[in-house]
């Protein structure tokens, strides 16, 4: 009988925080700058320059840690994590391995069995970013930009307890939304603001060790992540079964292949010469310190779905998916608030809302209109001033580029004629030049009406209340 494997699964996953200076000295994080126009000496490592710690960060990592049920560090330290690269100006990484600032966490992730199961979290530790090489434009050199180093981050260190990629993924998801709802960072996969890195091994089912593992990186997208770990788990067992062995090292995945290769052997920490950083001091955490960012934590989604059930009436499956993003749950309450119809806005998003993204391939992070604008539109329909259709139109404009809705439909002069006047003549003409469809309805044919309907809302380009329009031409037959 073939022996059957089981997958294990740890993660190391960085996440860029969304401080508006970087970790170690006041230079702008803001991304898109031209290269090397936000560094100062120490992001570029001149000798004699002094880092300090950004408050913000210890903020953010302590904020991320109680939501991940961590132990918060009361005395932390930075050490310096050695290796030569030239994206790496000092020739080190200031970084933590003695005393990180969070440790023993864990969050639930919800399995393909509908049961719950918790991921362990090993440590959450804070570090700075290196720089960036730019390879591709010219032939003869590289070129190295200096603006992401010294970009605060943290890496979240999780246990193996992984064992598909359906739960990486679940593991994934839940902790980007607990840092998008903290708002330490936006955990864009694609723009690389999250980066997770799949350390893998298979052993027999059933089997007490783990087998070795490989660390495989350059993963940036879930779909990536799912294809690498079924690729690399198939690897390894296509190795094991052929009688060799699996090594030890860092693997890079390349999602068009689909197909890993090896980087470099693995590393240890003692390859890496850590010693404690003696430029900056520990970081004592005080009891008022803690009780503050316990006390700033946000409402997360759990507690999030329940206030919207009792608070607003809207359909469990909405609450889901609205609170399921950090934006949306924000665009939500907001234009709520604004046009106090929750379920005329829910509506839209829903609806229009994810239609277009998902024809976009757009996330809802990246949603740009305003809650304002929203909230306009909405009252706009309320108000009977556009119809459904031209709402529609309106939305459309909306969704691309944020236009104000009472603004366009003003230009674009998409209002809904209500004047009964006007429709009346435009209804004459239509029962004048449709003398079959008249006959029709008086010999008992409802449906003739849609059609008068239809021509008179064509004659109006649009621009009618449809029920308006039924009812006169009812009257008026
Ligand atoms: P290092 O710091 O050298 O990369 P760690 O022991 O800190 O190694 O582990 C890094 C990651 O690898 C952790 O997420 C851990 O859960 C995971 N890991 C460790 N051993 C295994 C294994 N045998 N199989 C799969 N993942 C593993
Ligand atoms: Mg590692
Ligand atoms: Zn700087």
């Amino acid at each position: 009988m073939a022996t059957e494997y089981e997958t294990v699964i740890g993660l190391e996953v960085h996440v860029e925080l969304a401080t508006k200076t970087k970790i170690f000295c006041g230079c702008s994080t803001a991304f898109g700058a031209e290269p090397n126009t936000q560094t100062c000496p120490v992001c570029t490592g001149m000798p004699g320059s002094l880092p300090v710690l950004n408050r913000q960060v210890l903020e953010y990592a302590i904020a991320v840690g109680l939501a991940t049920n961590c132990e918060i560090t009361r005395y932390a330290k930075f050490d310096r994590k050695n290796y030569f690269y030239p994206d790496n100006p000092q020739n080190y990484q200031i970084s933590q391995l003695y005393l990180p600032i969070c440790r023993n966490g864990g969050v639930e992730i919800e399995t393909e069995e509908g049961g719950v199961k918790i991921v362990g979290i090993h440590e959450i530790h804070m570090e700075e970013d290196a720089g960036k090489l730019i390879h591709d434009d010219w032939e003869d050199c590289s070129l190295v930009d200096y603006n992401r180093s010294g970009v605060p981050l943290i890496e979240i260190v999780s246990e193996p307890d992984m064992r598909s990629a359906e739960e990486v993924i679940a593991y994934l998801e839940k902790l980007r939304l607990l840092i998008q709802y903290l708002g330490a960072s936006d955990c864009k996969l694609q723009e690389g603001s999250m980066r997770a890195d799949v350390n893998l091994s298979v052993r027999e089912v059933g089997a007490k060790e783990f087998g070795t593992r490989t660390e495989m990186k350059n993963l940036n997208s879930f779909k990536a992540i799912a294809r690498a770990i079924e690729g690399e788990t198939q690897r390894q067992i296509d190795l094991i079964e052929s009688g060799e062995k699996v090594v030890q090292e860092t693997r890079r995945w390349d999602d068009v292949k689909g197909e890993s290769y090896a980087m470099r052997s693995k590393e240890d920490a003692q390859d890496y010469r850590y010693f404690p950083d003696p430029d900056l001091v520990p970081v004592a955490v005080s009891d008022e310190m803690l009780d503050e960012i316990r006390a700033k934590q946000p409402e997360f989604r759990t507690e999030k779905m329940k206030r919207y059930k009792e608070e607003f009436d809207i359909p469990d499956y909405d609450i889901e998916i609205i609170t399921g993003s950090k934006h949306m749950a924000d665009l939500f309450e907001a234009a709520t608030a604004l046009c106090g119809q929750p379920k005329k806005v829910s509506n839209w998003l829903m609806g229009e809302t994810l239609r277009l993204m998902k024809e976009r391939e757009i996330e809802a992070e990246d949603l740009r209109f305003s809650p304002e604008n929203l909230a306009k539109l909405v009252a706009l329909t309320d108000s009977k001033a556009i119809n459904s259709s031209v709402a529609k139109e309106v939305f459309e404009a909306m969704f691309e580029e944020n236009v104000d809705p009472e603004k366009y439909v003003e230009e674009k002069g998409l209002k809904t004629v209500n004047d009964e006047g006007a429709l009346r003549g435009v209804i004459e003409k239509v029962i004048a030049e449709n003398p079959r469809s008249v006959e029709d309805y008086h010999n008992g044919k409802e449906k003739a009406i849609g059609f008068l309907v239809g021509q008179t809302m064509k004659a109006m380009k649009g621009k009618a209340d449809p029920a308006m329009v039924n009812q006169m031409l009812k009257e008026l037959l």
